[in-house]
């Protein structure tokens, strides 16, 4: 399946590596004038290194909880937003957790997420719409062991989702949340170093790679997607994958 997102902007947030780096490269590939957030300078080097030459993915330093530097980058408007950005820690049980632990998490996952949200809003509404991806997973919908500052970080997510369809779909906002599977990133490195619930028990070579939920995004910034906008989708849900042109799954 060929997709062409060729004259669009996009903005992935995280996308030095894992899942966002591969949103990069797959949006750059269909022809998107790409922007990615990474924290650091040496980030931005090596994943424009692992891009190559030739697409047009430009990297800024900013850490997605600085307001006013998020809102320097969102100032020139994009069509597309990946709200990529996100962080697992702190592992460990509700009561073995620190608040300032907790609070950080939540800050990156939900308050970030839905500020550079609101910041991408604002651009798109006069250019008549745009596309916002927020990244998912299925720890929004289910309690994980050791992961309560994630789980409610993520559900929160799912419901700002909920809230901008609710608000924005008739004014050309195309929202979705995206559950990318179990993904090998250093992500799933933290977990798996932590040992505490089911996920930490899965083989590296059980997972998934990136290129697929990178496919997937790339699909529902496509009008192809419309009859899916404003939902919280699953890469593993085999009807999806059919409609975005993924091979099926056991
Ligand atoms: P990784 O840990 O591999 O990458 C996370 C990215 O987010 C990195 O680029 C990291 O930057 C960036 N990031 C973290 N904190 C900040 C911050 N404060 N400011 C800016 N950037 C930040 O994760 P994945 O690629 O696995 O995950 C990407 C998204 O997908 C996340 O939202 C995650 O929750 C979600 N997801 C992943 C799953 C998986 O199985 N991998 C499953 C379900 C959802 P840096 O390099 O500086 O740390």
């Amino acid at each position: 399946m060929t997709i062409d997102l060729a004259g669009s902007t996009a903005l992935v947030t995280g996308g030095n590596r894992g899942i966002g780096l591969a949103a990069v490269r797959a949006l750059a590939e269909a022809g998107a004038a790409v922007t990615f957030t990474a924290r650091n300078s040496q980030a931005i080097e090596t994943a424009r290194s692992a891009l190559g030459e030739q697409l047009d993915a430009r990297g800024v330093v900013c850490d997605v909880t600085d307001q006013a530097g998020m809102t320097r980058i969102v100032e020139e408007g994009f069509d597309i937003l990946i709200n990529n950005a996100g962080v697992i820690s702190p592992i460990g049980r509700i009561c073995e957790t620190s608040i300032d632990d907790w609070a950080h998490n939540i800050q990156v996952n939900l308050i970030s997420a839905y500020h550079v949200a609101t910041l991408a809003i604002d651009k798109m509404l006069p250019r008549g719409g745009g596309t916002i991806i927020n990244l998912s997973s299925g720890a929004a919908h289910a309690p994980m062991e050791g992961w309560s500052a994630y789980c409610a970080g993520k559900a929160g997510l799912a419901m700002v989702t909920r809230c901008i369809h609710e608000e924005l779909g008739d004014r050309g906002i195309r929202v979705f949340g995206f559950k990318p599977g179990v993904v090998d990133t250093g992500m799933q490195a933290s977990i798996r170093a932590s040992g505490i619930n089911v996920v930490s028990k899965l083989r590296r070579e059980d997972l998934a790679s990136v290129d697929e939920p990178a496919h997937a995004m790339v699909w529902l910034c496509t009008s192809a997607a419309d009859g899916r906008v404003g939902q919280e989708l699953d890469i593993r849900d085999q009807a999806f994958r059919r409609e975005c042109g993924l091979p099926a799954t056991g």
